[in-house]
């Protein structure tokens, strides 16, 4: 990697970069062009969407190989690469040094000289993967291998493939000399995966008139795909948030010989337990409400019943616990949920020790607090000896961005003409997206991996052997090219 990191010329960069990979990689070999013909000044930025996504799986292949596992990151190396893909293109990208070796890229079509944050479209896509434990694998997790029709690797789908499609989105425009109506900002950003010191936060405190926009695109929804057909599109508009609590449990240390009722692992213990068996009262937030209303609607008879009867008086109740049973996601869509991920205590076989401690993964619902829920866990644990600890760096609740917006209104038109008249559903993801931090700055951010996946193919996310099928990143590549021409293409 030592060249991607050099200090030469871009173009040389390039070619250093080409020629490194094209040493490591038998691309055609593995049914990937390895030196698509790049489509140049189509009259419509949506005319040649095949060859655009054939170079597309190529920067896919190449970015999946650079292994930006999170810690440590390493995104700079991912940084230089998509910073010398823009340059060739003409589009002028500025990479920004977050921390040493880790780094965001920032580019931007205008579409006046004077630049109106309000309007302008940004899209969004980190370049950290998670680790791959490469034993479990049957692939290598950064080779980029394609097999079956796949694309495997690290980042394949999470969140690689956004990063690619967004570069053939962006270039798409350039190419085709598009007429914008709104600026439209490309960012890859790093530490999504830990959060950390080098993560959105950072860039939007140190650089955010860079990327100031009223409206985003990012990871975090999903097109649902079930026997070669789209079921449904999930929206991502509103996102749980991330709070970590210790519960700390505490008796009198002594010799194990002479065990005593306090001790402050048995009481640990116990309220682990509780805890474990406690669910939090559901609620229903707008987004939530409309998602179920939707998947009622193509759902089979006996699931779609229990998703109308949610919110009734005499049947809610009973509802709430089939369906957190049918999908435990579901489950954690309507209610604050809790999992214990941690234990600590001790330090000898023979020592009864005077502390021990779990932690918690807390995801509350948007709009309700820390403090409501632990007030319930503490009257449920009920022993003096045990406490709660709020940890820092706990996640912000954000508004819920606009089910009315235009942009909301673009991408649910053209994802069902796109996917065949599938229902587009508001979704509120039980996970955190860098889009939270967005929407605290005002801006209307939406989640949508706009690739067709199976639960299978979701399985795999963050766990082993990911992949994306090259049918179903070609079909993304298109339909985001299509959205984003749609809302800031004048036509
Ligand atoms: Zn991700």
């Amino acid at each position: 990697m030592a060249l991607l990191i050099s200090n030469r010329g871009t173009r040389m960069l390039l070619q250093a970069v080409t020629i490194f990979f094209a040493g490591v990689l038998p691309l055609a070999a593995q049914g990937i062009p390895p030196n698509p013909t790049p489509v140049q000044a189509n009259p419509s930025p949506l005319a040649d969407t095949a060859a655009l996504s054939r170079e597309a799986l190529v920067w896919l292949a190449q970015l999946i190989q650079i292994n930006t596992t999170n810690p440590p990151g390493n995104e700079q190396a991912a940084a230089k690469y998509v910073a010398a893909v823009l340059e060739k293109e003409g589009i002028t990208p500025e990479v920004l040094e977050v921390a040493p070796g880790r780094g965001a890229v920032v580019a931007r079509l205008r579409s006046s000289a004077i630049s109106d944050p309000s309007r302008a479209l940004l899209l969004v896509a980190h370049m950290d993967v998670v680790g791959a434990d490469r034993a479990r694998w049957t692939v290598d997790p950064f080779g980029a291998v394609m097999k079956d029709g796949y694309m495997y690797g690290r980042g394949a789908l999470d969140d690689k493939s956004m990063l690619a499609a967004n570069l053939a989105t962006i270039i798409a425009l350039k190419r085709s000399n598009a007429r914008l109506n709104r600026d439209v900002i490309f960012l890859a950003t790093d530490d999504e995966e830990a959060g950390g010191e080098a993560s959105i936060k950072t860039l939007i405190a140190r650089n955010w008139d860079k990327f100031a926009a009223g409206f985003a695109l990012n990871e975090g929804g999903e097109v649902i795909s079930k026997g070669g057909k789209v079921q449904y599109v999930a929206l991502q508009a509103s996102e749980k948030v991330s709070v970590n609590v210790a519960v700390i449990a505490k008796g009198p240390a002594g010799h194990a010989s002479v065990p005593t009722k306090d001790n402050a692992v048995v009481h640990l213990a116990a309220a682990v337990a509780k805890i474990g068996a406690y669910s939090a009262p559901a609620h229903f937030t707008t987004v939530v409400r409309r998602y179920f209303e939707g998947l009622a609607s193509i759902s089979d008879d006996e699931i779609a019943k229990w998703m109308r009867s949610l919110e009734t008086t005499d049947r809610g109740e009973h509802a709430q616990r089939v369906l957190s049973e049918a999908n435990p996601q579901w489950g954690s869509m309507m209610r604050d949920s809790i999992a214990p991920t941690m234990l600590s205590a001790g330090v000898r076989a023979n020592v009864i020790p005077g502390e021990a401690r779990a932690m918690l993964n807390i995801r509350l619902l948007p709009g309700d607090t820390i403090d409501v829920l632990l007030g319930a866990l503490t009257k449920l644990v009920n022993d003096p000896q045990v406490r709660f600890e709020v940890q820092p760096n706990a996640g912000l609740a954000a508004p819920t961005s606009s089910l009315e917006s235009d942009f909301y209104a673009v991408i649910n038109k053209v994802a069902s003409q796109e996917f065949g008249g599938a229902p587009v559903l508001p979704y509120q993801s039980p996970w955190a997206t860098d889009s939270s931090q967005l929407r605290l700055h005002n801006v209307q951010a939406y989640g949508l991996w706009p690739f067709p996946v199976t639960d299978e193919d979701l399985k795999r996310m963050h766990g082993d052997d990911e992949r994306l099928s090259v049918a179903s990143f070609n079909k993304g590549v298109q339909v985001l090219l299509h959205i984003v021409s749609d809302f800031a293409v004048t036509k």
